[in-house]
């Protein structure tokens, strides 16, 4: 049997400009004040690092903070943003870019309308960075003839638990996929274990559920598993239990910085021994805390494993050793001392 592999190939979003996110890393000089279109990965990275230059910057946002993502952790990390002057042009979307002025950076009049009522707002910026995502190119390789079947509002390509399209011996991965994560990890583990399967006997399939990741806004957020809203919808409000407090590491405590707005949060399933479904984190170092929580939860890590495991003070990860306050039972969560 041959097989045919569909991998990963997207494509930057209507480059409508002035400057993506490559374009950015690679900017002979400074953007000055900036307008950030999107609220995703790309967008509030960008955003969070130019302000951390001190640049003025603002993001527009057509819905919400990192679509996907749990938003109790989005809207915590958009706040924290905010709170250090970043500014949020909530729910408008940009109908306008005009030139006022060539230079380096130029002057570019930018008109948005609300996505709720009819209003209309204009402002000056000298970069506009359009993060408004990546678009599958699926529809010039043939797939129709191959009778591949494709969603065509976006270009994504629908497969089963191991990544075969309706074609059987079709196989896709990478960002191409629908409703899978869009991470290069995920595609290259993706695609290991698939050679794997087709060429050396493997049954292991790629866990797209446990995925460890990291959105490096200014206070990062790492995640693994399931969102508190994807958990309650597939398990019931009643089944889950989540365990949460605020933090202060012990670096913020000497500058007096950020005092309890560091975040930690489980999220349990109660049918099933208290299994860790859900991690949450948001703080500094978030990439390096969340990729060892990936393995336990790999693991299947319970609450009762994690609350015997003894913790490494002074750090921030040692807060999921001793989560003791569930959301419902509204109690205080703030950490006094360090
Ligand atoms: P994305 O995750 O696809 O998000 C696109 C964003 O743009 C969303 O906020 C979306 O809003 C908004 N948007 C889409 N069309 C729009 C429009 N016409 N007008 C205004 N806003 C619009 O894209 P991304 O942030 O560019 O990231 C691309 C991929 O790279 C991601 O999937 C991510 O996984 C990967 N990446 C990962 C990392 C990391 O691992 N740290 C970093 C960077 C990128 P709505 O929510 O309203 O649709």
């Amino acid at each position: 049997m041959r097989y045919g592999c569909i991998a990963s190939c997207s494509f930057v979003h209507q480059l409508l400009c002035l400057s993506t996110s490559d374009d950015l890393f690679s900017l002979p000089y400074c953007p000055g004040k900036t307008l950030v279109i999107g609220a995703s990965y790309v967008a509030l990275e960008c955003g969070g690092f130019l302000a951390g230059l001190g640049l003025d910057v603002t993001i527009m946002v057509r819905s919400i903070l990192l679509r996907g993502f749990d938003q109790d952790m989005a809207n915590r990390a958009g706040e924290h943003m905010e709170t250090h002057g970043v500014k949020f042009i909530r729910r408008f979307v940009p109908t306008k870019i005009e030139e006022l002025e060539a230079g380096s950076p130029g002057r570019l009049r930018v008109t948005a309308k609300s996505t709720e009522t009819d209003e209309i707002i204009e402002d000056e910026y000298n970069t506009v960075l359009i993060a408004v995502g990546r678009d599958a190119c699926t529809d010039k390789i043939g797939l129709d003839k191959a009778g591949v079947k494709v969603n065509p509002k976006n270009g994504k390509i629908p497969v089963n638990d191991e990544e075969q399209t309706n074609v059987p011996h079709i196989y896709a991965i990478g960002d191409i996929l629908e409703g899978k994560w869009e991470l290069t990890p995920v595609a290259i583990q993706a695609g290991r274990l698939l050679a794997r399967r087709l060429y050396s006997g493997s049954t292991v399939k790629c866990d797209y559920i446990n995925v460890p990741t990291t959105v490096f806004t200014p206070l990062e957020y790492g995640a693994c598993g399931l969102s508190e809203e994807r958990a309650t919808e597939l398990y019931g409000q009643d089944n889950i239990s989540v365990y949460h407090s605020l933090f202060w590491p012990l670096e913020f405590t000497v500058p007096g910085r950020d005092n309890n707005r560091c975040y930690a949060k489980i999220i349990c399933n109660t049918l099933d021994d208290d299994r860790v479904i859900g991690f949450h984190y948001l703080g500094p170092n978030a990439g390096e805390v969340t990729q060892g929580f990936g393995v336990a939860m790999k693991c299947g890590v319970t609450k009762e494993q994690l609350d015997t495991t003894i913790g490494i003070h002074p750090t921030c990860a040692e807060v999921f050793t001793t989560l003791q306050v569930t959301k419902r039972s509204g109690g205080d969560i703030t950490q006094a001392g360090c």
